[in-house]
């Protein structure tokens, strides 16, 4: 059984390990774009702030590791063409040679490519690039293109267009290293996958360290800066109303998502699904034969709300393994997301998991958000902060539908969040939180979990309402 699998980051790595545990007589290969498998993408921005002192730290496994795995790794190899009919796969090797590999079974994990929007200046012959001081942020090439601006041009400031959690990492990075920072984002607050109320909060602490938030602002253009100016570059918005505001810069970052990548499999005659992801069933199956898919290419399927597209590492883990053992004769389903995300912004983390209001609403469920604070231990003990909490249940069923924190980073928000995403995942009724045995000593907790008493404040309005 020879496996392939295309991609080397959380989904590709994921599949091929677990075929490799599962049988490990395996023979599987995988095709890497880029000389840089299994590297956590979601540690770039501690690299860049400093904090991790070599890139070589991000990587979850060294080519070492993989390799021991069993695993054999083809980089700077990029898949050019799926032959589905002759189960074969043609390639670009390092030197430019093109090469044909065959397979019993194909799995493709080319993940998502950051969306350049529609902004004066990133697009056309003269687009200003990185060598102008203007990234996008993506894959560990982007990375050492951010840092050679950085560690060559010593830029006092910079721009970041997008408020959501990559942008807001970034922000917080960028500001550890000493440089003056503004964000733009184009909506009412930053961080728009919790409530306003919550994403407040957030721009309160970038605030807070220095970091200039310009919400409900739209990048219209990135030029370079005339001579005699402040800056290398100038960034030019509008606000809400139609006012203009520019902003000098020595550096800009563009963060606004991502789209998936799909060039590859549709060309093959993959069906794309949600968002133009590839559509795949729950055991990671496309639509082609001996084909499978997973991670940020692949539509997402939501416990709560069916087919999504929702791009998240711990996702692209677990899909490339229920692909990879599929890809041996194996039965696994993927379980489906939550959307479960953390986020720290300098000395504070937002959490989300399941649904907000409008997203119940829109799925035909009855939702109602009440938000609620309590100690993250007891307050009597030295170092104790505040959790901003809102529980959104079902009016009519009960159902806990969904959860948003936002606490001190010591605060132990991401553990907490994932009180919540269990009990999603286990469809339980907002008022049986109360009923979960969880942990309790004064320097690290309550007698009633904080979670558990934003779920009774909501059951105690609720049943006022
Ligand atoms: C800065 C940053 C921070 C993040 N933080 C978090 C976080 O805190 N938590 C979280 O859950 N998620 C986070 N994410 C998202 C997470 O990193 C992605 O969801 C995850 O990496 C997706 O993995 P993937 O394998 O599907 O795709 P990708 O990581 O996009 O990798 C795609 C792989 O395919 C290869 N490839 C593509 N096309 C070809 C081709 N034609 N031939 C050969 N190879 C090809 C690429 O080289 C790469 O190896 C973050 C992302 C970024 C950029």
């Amino acid at each position: 059984m020879h496996l392939l699998m295309i991609g080397g980051s959380d989904a590709g790595i994921s599949a091929a390990l677990r075929a490799r545990e599962l049988d490990p007589g395996a023979d599987v290969t995988v095709v890497v774009a880029d000389a840089y498998p299994n590297f956590s993408i979601c540690g770039i921005p501690y690299y860049l702030s400093g904090e991790v002192g070599h890139w070589q730290n991000l990587a979850h496994r060294t080519i070492a590791d993989l390799e021991a795995a069993g695993m054999g790794l083809r980089l700077d190899t990029t898949a050019r063409r799926i032959d589905v009919a002759d189960r074969k796969l043609l390639v670009t090797s390092p030197g430019g040679a093109e090469e044909v590999l065959g397979y019993d079974k194909l799995i493709v994990g080319t993940g998502a490519v950051p969306v350049r929007p529609p902004i004066g200046g990133l697009a056309g012959p003269d687009a200003l690039g990185a060598d102008d001081g203007v990234h996008l942020l993506h894959s560990m090439g982007d990375t050492f293109a951010v840092m050679r601006t950085l560690e060559t041009t010593a830029p006092a400031s910079a721009v970041i267009v997008g408020g959501g959690y990559i942008g807001l990492e970034m922000a917080d990075a960028l500001t550890v290293r000493g440089l003056a920072v503004t964000q733009m984002e184009q909506l009412e607050e930053v961080l728009p996958t919790v409530d306003p109320q919550l994403g407040a909060l957030v721009h309160a602490e970038m605030t807070g360290h220095g970091v200039e938030v310009l919400t409900g602002t739209t990048v219209q253009a990135i030029t370079r800066a005339a001579a005699g100016q402040v800056g290398r570059l100038e960034v030019q918005a509008t606000e809400a109303d139609g006012t203009p505001v520019t902003r000098p810069a020595d550096m800009v970052l563009v963060v606004v998502g991502v789209r998936p990548d799909t060039a590859l499999a549709a060309g093959a005659g993959a069906t794309l699904g949600f968002k133009g992801a590839i559509a795949v069933d729950e055991k990671m199956r496309t639509n082609l034969p001996d084909v499978f898919a997973a991670g940020d290419c692949v539509v997402t399927h939501h416990r709560l709300l069916g087919q999504t597209y929702l791009p998240l590492g711990t996702t692209a883990h677990k899909q490339g393994r229920v692909a990879g053992e599929n890809a041996l004769g194996g039965n696994r389903r993927f379980a489906g997301s939550l959307g479960t995300q953390v986020v720290k912004i300098f000395d504070q983390a937002a959490a989300r998991t399941g649904l907000r209001d409008h997203e119940a609403t829109a799925a035909g469920l009855d939702p109602v958000t009440v938000g609620s604070e309590a100690d993250d231990h007891k307050a009597y003990y030295p170092g104790s902060h505040r959790i901003a909490m809102r529980v959104t249940g079902d009016r009519t069923t009960g159902q806990l539908l969904g959860l948003q924190l936002f606490g001190h980073k010591h605060a132990e928000i991401a553990k907490r969040i994932d009180i919540a995403a269990a009990a999603i995942f286990h469809h339980m009724a907002v008022d049986a939180i109360s009923d979960l045995d969880l942990s309790y000593t004064p320097p690290l907790g309550s007698p009633w979990e904080a979670v558990q008493m934003g779920a009774q404040a909501w059951t105690r309005e609720t049943r006022q309402r």
